[in-house]
């Protein structure tokens, strides 16, 4: 492997390195392409169902678009990662670490919320609110990239491996009802103590993972053929958003690093060149 990252190779050992798994070894998985360590107690066959199980639910509930040309640019973006990334690590020949993934994508109706997500085993939901702010496909892509890169990382796992000793309840499907994070966030503390974001299937994420989400992020958007330069104006059209009398609930399930939008800056180039459109 050629030294793609040898220009910041020490600013991305930085943000990058972890040490976590010296306590458990022989429970540490390691995150595709940075390279990370990380913690694996949790199997991921359990909590991928945990997370279908939520998403039906999710699913009933929530109001979603069924036809129409932003559904379809969802799916198409969706799609394109999807395959790219296949096709990447297949050219790789390393082992796919999505294979276990259903991808399932929706587009809610709600303008109010402007959220992403995406849980464990590729169940993608976009809140029209957000098309606002990611105005454009490209846009759009940095958003669902990104997304796309807290599962094939494994982040959720990561983060219930920390937390394992703590019971996590069939109450996690409510949390994305009516996507009033916050608020449900203080009630179940309130009521149990908890904070559920921290122990649930999906946030907040650390800032490592955060930051790990945003490199590969890039890569997917890249090999899938998007534009990922629109990623530095997505950032700025989100900081920008958040002065409005709507701030994006998508920052307060991101937690932003203040060299966000820097770091983005130092990958791009290297990335279009090292991770260019992979032809499906
Ligand atoms: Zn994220």
């Amino acid at each position: 492997m050629n030294k793609v990252y040898s220009i910041n190779r020490r600013r991305f050992l930085e943000l990058f390195g972890c040490s976590c798994c010296s306590v458990f070894l022989g429970s540490c998985g390691t995150v595709p392409i940075t390279e990370r360590k990380q913690l694996t107690l949790y199997p991921e066959s359990v909590i991928n169902r945990q997370a279908a199980n939520a998403y039906a639910k999710f699913k009933t509930k929530a109001k979603l678009i069924k036809t129409g040309q932003k559904l379809e640019d969802v799916k198409e973006i969706g799609k394109k990662i999807q395959e790219a990334v296949t096709i990447f690590f297949q050219k790789k020949g390393s082992k796919d670490p999505k294979k276990n993934f259903d991808w399932e994508y929706v587009l809610v109706e709600n303008k109010k919320i402007k959220n992403a997500w995406c849980m464990p085993g590729g169940k993608i939901a976009i809140y029209t609110g957000i098309l606002k702010v990611t105005k454009n496909k490209n846009g759009l892509a940095s958003v669902m990239g990104h997304e796309i890169a807290h599962a094939v990382a494994k982040h959720s796992i990561e983060r219930q491996s920390q937390a394992l000793s703590i019971q996590v309840g069939t109450q996690i499907a409510d949390i994305f009802l009516g996507g009033a994070i916050n608020r449900t966030r203080n009630t179940v503390g309130q009521s149990t103590g908890l904070d559920i974001f921290k122990i649930g299937i999906m946030n907040p994420f650390g800032r490592k993972q955060e930051t790990e989400a945003d490199y590969l992020g890039l890569i997917f958007s890249s090999l899938a053929g998007y534009d990922i330069r629109e990623s530095i104006k997505l950032w700025e059209r989100m900081s920008e958003a958040k002065k409005g009398k709507e701030p994006p609930q998508f920052l307060s399930t991101h937690p932003s690093s203040k060299n966000r939008i820097s770091n983005l800056k130092n990958w791009i180039n290297e990335i279009i060149i090292k991770y260019p459109p992979i032809k499906v």
